[in-house]
Parts: structure tokens; sequence; C-alpha cells
């Protein structure tokens, strides 16, 4: 048990960053704060997928800090050395023409791999992973939690955090007060992803590409970034409308189509090992606003990336400016 604290007691549904940011603060402002994830680690979207001999980011490609606050966040990662800059030589394929990008953006990953920000955090919380909760119900000013694992969980909280994407966080809120999505509701796009893994390394003239007009939307050389080790492995993401269009596609059909793509676009993975990944929540809204939502008459708290612009950086804006609402609110 990490969290001795004995202030009010706070349930958080996800790991993914803004479910450990909004614990980090909670926890370090007194409140008792227990986190449950469905998956067996840490970091949610900012993922990355270990085969043997190889691994690949398969979720987030990269982030980049703008906030002063997710700065200051961002500086404690690169001194606890769980993240670095990433400088790859970036190519735009567009019109069917390929060019450099003039892109002057400092970008970011985590390291060794993309969750490692993720189970920094972690370590100093109290999650429970393997957890998926299917069901909350709120009584007598106390929440309690079912997974589908284990029934019904032990333990009452004062406060529960929804930290996952908008469709499952309104799949449980429908539970106790439909109007919640009326009022909220916010559209996700899937992601098909690709991961190409190679005996030899490729002589392609870039790192990473963004690319238009074509059902692929990002390639990218996993080992250009700092110290990924093993075989040379590419990540090739289809965009957020094909992938959405074609969500429900039979997962060979979908690696045939984009690694058709990538042949085209001078990729060719023939001789490379496949895996798929179907991401059915990969990016949300675009819109900086709201932030975060609080209801406070049931004691309820959504934050997330689809709540403040889509991205790593706004997942963890969004969980700061939660924790900073729940204690303004909350007497300790
Ligand atoms: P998540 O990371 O989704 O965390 C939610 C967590 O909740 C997950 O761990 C999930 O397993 C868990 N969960 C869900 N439901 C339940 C339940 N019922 N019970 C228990 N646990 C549950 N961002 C960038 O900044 N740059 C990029 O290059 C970039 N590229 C991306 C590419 C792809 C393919 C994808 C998928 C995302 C990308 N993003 C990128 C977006 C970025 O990954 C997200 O904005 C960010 O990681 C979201 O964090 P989050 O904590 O809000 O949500």
């Amino acid at each position: 048990m990490l969290n001795h604290n004995t202030g009010p007691t706070i349930a958080i549904i996800g790991a993914g960053l803004a479910g450990l940011s909004c614990a980090t603060q909670l926890q370090a402002k007194g409140f008792k704060v227990q986190v449950f994830e469905k998956s067996r680690g840490p970091s949610g979207r900012m993922s990355t997928r270990n085969g043997e001999g190889w691994s690949a980011d398969h979720g987030a490609q990269y982030f980049m800090a703008r906030d002063p606050l997710f700065m200051d966040e961002l500086n404690t990662w690169l001194t606890a050395g769980v993240a670095a800059k990433w400088h790859p030589h970036l190519k735009v394929y567009e019109d069917g023409q390929w060019r450099e990008s003039a892109s002057n953006d400092q970008r970011y990953v985590g390291i060794p791999s993309m969750n490692s920000p993720g189970k920094y955090l972690a370590k100093n919380l109290d999650v429970i992973y393997s957890q998926t909760i299917h069901s909350i119900a709120h009584k007598n000013g106390k929440w309690t939690l079912s997974s589908l694992e284990n029934g019904k969980l032990e333990g009452q909280f004062d406060f529960l955090v929804l930290a996952i994407p908008s469709p499952q966080a309104f799949a449980l809120t429908n539970l106790v007060d439909q109007s919640i999505e009326a009022k909220n509701q916010v559209d996700m796009l899937g992601c098909w992803t690709v991961m190409a893994v190679f005996n030899e390394k490729q002589s392609i003239p870039f790192d990473a590409a963004f690319i238009n007009g074509e059902i692929i939307s990002w390639i990218s050389r996993n080992n250009s970034k700092p110290q990924r080790e093993g075989q040379e492995s590419w990540t090739i993401h289809a965009n957020p409308q094909w992938s959405q269009e074609w969500i429900e596609l039979d997962k060979d059909e979908a690696s045939k189509q984009i690694l058709e793509c990538a042949k085209r676009l001078g990729l060719d993975c023939q001789h490379a090992a496949i895996s798929i990944h179907r991401w059915r929540y990969a990016s949300g809204s675009t819109v900086a606003n709201p932030g975060f939502k609080v209801f406070e008459d049931i004691q309820l708290g959504l934050c997330g990336d689809w709540l403040h612009g889509g991205r790593v950086e706004g997942a963890w804006l969004s969980a700061y400016r939660l924790a900073n609402a729940i204690t303004a609110q909350t007497t300790l």
C-alpha cells in the first residue's frame, strides 16, 4: 500500500496519462486514491508493443509541450530519464509528391519506450490492474464499483473520477444519470495500426512521415527514437476517417490494404513480420475547452484528452485541472 493518506477517498478509473496524473496530484494533496485499470499495465494509449527482439510504439508516436504547466511536468520526466527529445528526419507526402517537413516543433518521446512516463507515475500510486469497471453506483453519498473480473469490489469512495475515452465514460455515467452523456457527447475516431519488423535496416530516406491523401496518415521508424534497441520496426497508422469507416474490417484485410499503400509509398513490408492493432477510440475532440467536467451533486469528475484538445499534453492538463477543481471544492 503506497498511499497512507487519510483524506477523502477517491476512485479513479483508467491508468492512462490522465488517470495517473490526476491520481498523482490528488495523492499529493492528501486524498486517499485508488486507481483501477482494465489492462495489465499503465499508460493507456501512450503504449508500446513488445515482441521477441523488437518493440514498437503503437499508440502515441511523440508528444509536444507548449503549456508551462506541462513543460514543468516534462522536466521532471526528463530529469528522471523517462522521456527525451526526438529529432526525426521528417518528410511530408502530399499531392503525390514528397517534400522535407518545414516543422520546427520540438518532439518528445518516452524512453526507453512510450509507456515509460506512465510507468514512472504509476510507481508511486495504488493501481489495481486487470479490472474492467463495468458498473458504478452512487448511494448515500458514496460510490461503489463492480468489475468484470471480480464483481462488486471492496471499498466505498467519496469521489469518482472517470479518466477514460468518452464513449467508455458515458457507458458508465448512463448507469447513474443519462443526462450527462446528452450534454457532453464527443465522438472519437478509431485507428488501425500496423507494425512491421525487419531483419535488416531499411534504406528509407526518412525516419517519419506525415502522409496526406492516402489511407495511411503516418509512418515512423521506431529505431530512430532514443534508446530503442532490437530489430528495426516501423509503425504505420491508417488515417482516422478511413480507420473509422473500416473499423469492423477483418484484421488481415485491414493489414493487406494498409501494407499495399505502404508499398506504394516506398516501404515494402513483404519480408517483414507483421502485427496489427485496432484502436477503437484513438482520437477525439481537438477543441481545447472545457478541459474537464465536475458534477458536484454526485461527486463525479471526468478528464482525459477528449476534453482538452485530444493529445498527450491535453490529457495531462485535463487531469491537472480536474485535480485542482476537486481540491478546491473539498475540505481536507
Ligand atoms: P487513455 O490513454 O486512453 O487512458 C484510458 C485508460 O483507461 C486506458 O489505460 C484504458 O485501458 C482504461 N480503461 C478504459 N475503460 C476502462 C474501464 N471500464 N475500466 C478500467 N479501465 C478502463 N497524442 C499525441 O500527443 N501525439 C501523438 O503522436 C499521438 N498519436 C496517437 C496515435 C494513436 C494510434 C493513438 C491511439 C493515440 C495517439 N495520441 C497521440 C493520443 C494520445 O495517446 C492520447 O491523447 C493520450 O494518451 C490519452 O490519455 P488518456 O489518459 O486521456 O486516455
